[in-house]
């Protein structure tokens, strides 16, 4: 097949043409750069020998949509093209709803324009909200905590009723949980732009000496050792997971959403302990108060996935830290 891939310079997406191109499939990129550096795409033909046919463009430009699949035969499109941080989402909301979800409109348009009907989503486990009713299955109720989290629920639904209205369209919501780790070469991985959100790329940043200290964002949860809980995936296993994904559309599956996590919850000093013994450097942590919108514990019932894609996550908590590190400590300063 050849596919599609908006946002295909971003973490997952690079991670994920590398998967599809090993499985003998031909990828196409897609990219902004509004979150990634061109550097990516030497990146990735260093690692699989390809030179990637990449297009410079943004996911609401429906002309450029229209040139990439006018001259290439696109079998199936995975979307990851969309900006990813709650903070900025609470302050930017238009810009989030315009890009992720008026991207997603545009991008739908523009494959039923040229009759390319199957498409893979990413969507996240933000959808279920603060649910506590552990493990998450994918019939859990959604709910939206932020507008991040209605970008997400909103193109589901969206992907729902197009199928309803057409049922040659094929669409999977892929819900990813924590997705952590980089390509064993070391040669990509997360580079987040400006301070890191997310837990393991602080500590990554942490152990290189670019942060003097990880805060721990609360440690009075109801939780084994008072810290949050989450199912953190390595990054290879989710794009395994697309592949599986992205082939199970020539079964015609119609519309689904289908959980990408381990099932394992991991908590912060864990996964602190873990990257501890990754990188041989000691991680000096402070605790503060819980952060807002932050829940207890969160992972997945993987077992939709492993019955309907046939795909089960296999990398360990030390290979994703080990990978982290070895991705970090080589590339200090991420790209740049
Ligand atoms: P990323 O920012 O590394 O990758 C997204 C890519 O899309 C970037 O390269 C960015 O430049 C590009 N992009 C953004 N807006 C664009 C636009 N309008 N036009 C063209 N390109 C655009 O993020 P990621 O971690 O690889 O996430 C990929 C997808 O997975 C996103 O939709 C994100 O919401 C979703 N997701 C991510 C996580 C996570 O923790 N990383 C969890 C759940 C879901
Ligand atoms: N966390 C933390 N310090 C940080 C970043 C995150 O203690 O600097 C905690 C956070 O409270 C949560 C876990 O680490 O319990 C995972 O947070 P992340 O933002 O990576 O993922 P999400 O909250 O989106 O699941």
């Amino acid at each position: 097949m050849r596919i599609l891939l908006t946002g295909g310079t971003g973490y997952i997406g690079s991670h994920t043409a590398i998967a599809l191109i090993e499985a003998g499939h031909q990828v196409t990129l897609l990219d902004n750069f509004s979150n990634s550096k061109p550097a990516v795409l030497d990146r990735l033909r260093e690692i699989t020998g390809v030179t990637m046919d990449f297009f410079e463009a943004d996911v609401t430009d429906e002309d450029a949509l229209d040139a990439v699949m006018a001259d290439r035969s696109i079998d199936a499109v995975i979307h990851f093209a969309a900006p990813k941080a709650v903070g900025e989402s609470i302050a930017r909301p238009l810009h989030y709803f315009e890009n992720g979800v008026g991207g997603t409109v545009k991008l739908l348009r523009a494959m039923d324009r040229h009759a390319v009907r199957n498409v893979v989503y990413s969507s996240s486990a933000t959808v279920y909200g603060l649910s506590e009713d552990l493990p998450l299955t994918e019939d859990a109720p959604t709910s939206v905590i932020n507008p991040y989290g209605r970008t997400k629920l909103m193109c589901e639904q969206i992907l729902g009723d197009l199928f309803a209205s057409d049922s040659s369209w094929n669409a999977i919501a892929l819900r990813y949980f924590n997705p952590v780790g980089a390509h064993p070469s070391g040669l990509i991985g997360e580079d987040p732009q400006g301070v890191p959100a997310n837990l393991v790329p602080f500590i990554a940043q942490v152990a290189v000496g670019r942060r003097p200290a990880l805060t721990i964002f609360g440690d009075d949860y109801p939780t084994p050792d008072g810290t949050g809980v989450r199912d953190y995936i390595h990054v290879l296993d989710l794009a395994e997971g697309h592949v599986a994904a992205v082939e199970h559309l020539a079964n015609k599956p119609g519309y689904d959403t289908i959980n990408l996590g381990t099932g394992q919850g991991v908590s912060v000093r864990e996964m602190v302990e873990a990257f501890e013994r990754a990188s041989g450097v000691a991680i000096p942590i402070e605790v503060a108060p819980r952060r807002p919108g932050d829940g207890p514990a969160s992972w997945a019932d993987a077992t939709k996935a492993a019955r309907v894609l046939g795909w089960t996550a296999t990398r360990t908590l030390d290979q994703m830290t080990a990978d982290v590190w070895r991705w970090q400590s080589h590339n200090p300063n991420g790209y740049d």
